[in-house]
């Protein structure tokens, strides 16, 4: 009865280390990929922007819907 006791603490023990050496592993490779930001160029005026925050024309992209107006009436 105790060898079985004993068996049981150590592979709970094997378990908890493995998931936490999953975790750890997982972790590694999302800090490993680079954190970059798309830019993309004002087709109006030249300026550099995030993807996220251009404003999408039928010809390109803008820095702003004023700029996307002016080119795309
Ligand atoms: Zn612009």
């Amino acid at each position: 009865m105790r060898f079985l006791l004993v068996f049981l603490v150590v592979l709970l023990l094997a378990w908890r280390w493995r998931a936490w050496r999953e975790a750890k592993q997982r972790d590694r490779q999302a800090s490993a990929k680079p954190r970059t930001t798309e830019m993309v160029i004002c087709l109006q005026c030249g300026v550099h922007i995030p993807v996220q925050e251009a404003v999408i024309g039928a010809k390109g992209s803008y820095c702003s819907a004023a700029h996307r107006l002016a080119m795309e009436p």
